[in-house]
């Protein structure tokens, strides 16, 4: 799964939402976020962020971003 992580905080862009072909961004308290159980892992999101907040789950020290992004897409409306 790709994972959306604190360059998105107060981002305006949703560049991200546009292009993913299965819709699974979401609205958090302050950020987007993907749902990981969505995500089909085609990376089409990634190139597209100005803010290049979204990162592949592969790289690591994001786990607590990738907790976060699920909490938050089980909770928050789809966008
Ligand atoms: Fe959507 Fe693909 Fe990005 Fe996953 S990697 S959030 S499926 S655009």
């Amino acid at each position: 799964t790709y994972v959306v992580t604190d360059a998105c905080i107060r981002c305006k862009y949703m560049d991200c939402v546009e292009v993913c072909p299965v819709d699974c961004f979401y609205e958090g308290e302050n950020m987007l976020v993907i749902n990981p159980s969505e995500c089909i892992d085609c990376g089409v999101c990634e190139p597209e962020c100005p803010a290049e907040a979204i990162l592949p789950d592969t790289e690591s020290g994001l786990e607590k971003w990738l907790e976060l992004n699920a909490t938050y897409s089980a909770e928050w409306p789809n966008i």
